[in-house]
């Protein structure tokens, strides 16, 4: 079998007006920055493969058209020799970060697609079999009422950020639930903590018994994720923003996270996720893939990946989403008791909507709105936050 080409597939994704998710701040697809971008492997035997690359889409719609270049004419089974094919031909602009690891993420989950077509067996059965029939996901919610009315679909963990008194609003919260659900907080910026806030913060949020703090500070300072993890009795969680074994290593192998949580439309493909995993399995660190941006194929493959992984913890997810996302691929896939089956059919068991793709052509892909970095604004104070910024982490 011969590679003869690859296509993109870039469309805006926008969340509903009156969304409660994560970017209900976007009302319409033109106002917000979400991108989704698609591709298709096409072979010389008619068999074609789907995979998807977030991260920065418009951009990485670009490396992966110029990847296309040297993959055209190669075998699609020999997935680890064409994804260091791949790495090699980046290398040459500097090492990768999620622009170059999210072109080879689409690619590499494509070439699964057709390995497992090609064979007539599902992707969890190439990386080792099953240890599960279904994944448990986390949803987000940060007011009560949306807690509760996700714990009644049957989600059992949720995860809350963004909120404007985390402390007070993680006790009601965790008093809303009771204590047979898991709570976890996103700490995430710009604007940052500082490594002494995020340690105060941690300290008031212990007595709450959090499945995991994320992102409690910049994901690039090793040394602060160390004084925080030996200060706090939280388990902590990061690694969204890192893409391949080496962009992954420091967070793991210093044992500075409890929980990595690679992207799986950027981190470097199935390929690089499969081995991220079992670097993590080697330290006691269990796996929960980010989601946020993630689009629907790429949750695909999550769930083939997390299927055959032992320190799957469970699957980051928009529980709430802009209703286009499920008229972009078929089949889609349901939410029963706050897990999601593993797909049995080859490959990986899904494809994209051409037609529906093309109803939703990409307008812009950047995340910082109108005032966001005004003098004078968190935006402005990227690291060590003033009083006005840090009472809304750490109360009045
Ligand atoms: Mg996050």
């Amino acid at each position: 079998m011969k590679i003869t080409g690859i296509k993109t597939f870039l469309m805006q994704a926008g969340s509903p007006p009156n969304s409660k998710a994560w970017a209900a701040n976007y009302d319409t697809i033109n106002s917000g920055w979400r991108n989704w971008l698609f591709v298709k492997v096409y072979t010389d035997e008619g068999i074609t493969g789907v995979g998807e690359c977030s991260g920065w889409p418009r951009v990485i719609e670009t490396a992966v058209t110029d990847l296309a270049s040297i993959l055209v004419g190669e075998d699609p089974m020999h997935i680890e020799k064409l994804w260091q094919k791949m790495q090699v031909a980046i290398m040459g602009h500097g090492m990768t970060g999620v622009v170059g690891g999210g072109a080879m993420t689409g690619i590499d989950m494509a070439l699964w697609d057709i390995k497992g077509k090609a064979l007539n067996t599902p992707v969890w059965n190439l990386l080792g079999g099953k240890l599960r029939d279904s994944i448990r996901i986390y949803a987000h919610a940060k007011t009560p009422d949306m807690a509760l009315e996700l714990k009644a679909q049957g989600i059992t963990a949720v995860k809350a950020g963004g909120m404007a008194d985390p402390v007070e609003m993680m006790e009601k919260l965790r008093a809303a639930v009771g204590s047979d659900m898991d709570l976890m907080i996103d700490c995430h910026g710009p604007p940052w903590l500082t490594t002494a806030d995020a340690i105060a913060l941690g300290r008031r949020l212990e007595p709450l018994d959090l499945l995991f703090m994320e992102d409690p500070i910049p994901p690039e300072q090793a040394d602060g994720y160390a004084r925080i993890r030996d200060a706090v009795a939280i388990p902590l969680a990061a690694g969204e923003r890192a893409a391949t074994i080496w962009g992954l290593r420091p967070l793991i192998e210093q044992g500075l996270v409890d929980v990595v949580q690679p992207d799986t439309g950027r981190a470097g493909g199935i390929t690089q996720m499969k081995k991220i995993a079992a670097m993590a399995e080697a330290h006691g660190i269990m796996f929960a893939p980010h989601s946020g941006s993630l689009g629907p194929i790429a949750e695909y493959a999550a769930l083939h990946l997390m299927a055959s992984i032992p320190n799957a913890l469970m699957l980051e997810r928009i529980e709430i989403d802009w209703p286009g996302r499920n008229d972009v691929i078929t089949p889609v896939p349901k939410t029963v008791d706050g897990h999601i089956a593993v797909p049995n059919t080859p490959g990986l068991g899904v494809d994209i909507v051409e037609s529906e793709i093309a109803k939703y052509p990409s307008v812009r892909n950047v995340g910082l709105g109108g005032g966001d970095y005004a003098p004078g604004t968190g935006g402005s104070f990227v690291y060590a936050q003033p009083r006005f910024m840090r009472s809304k982490w750490l109360g009045k």
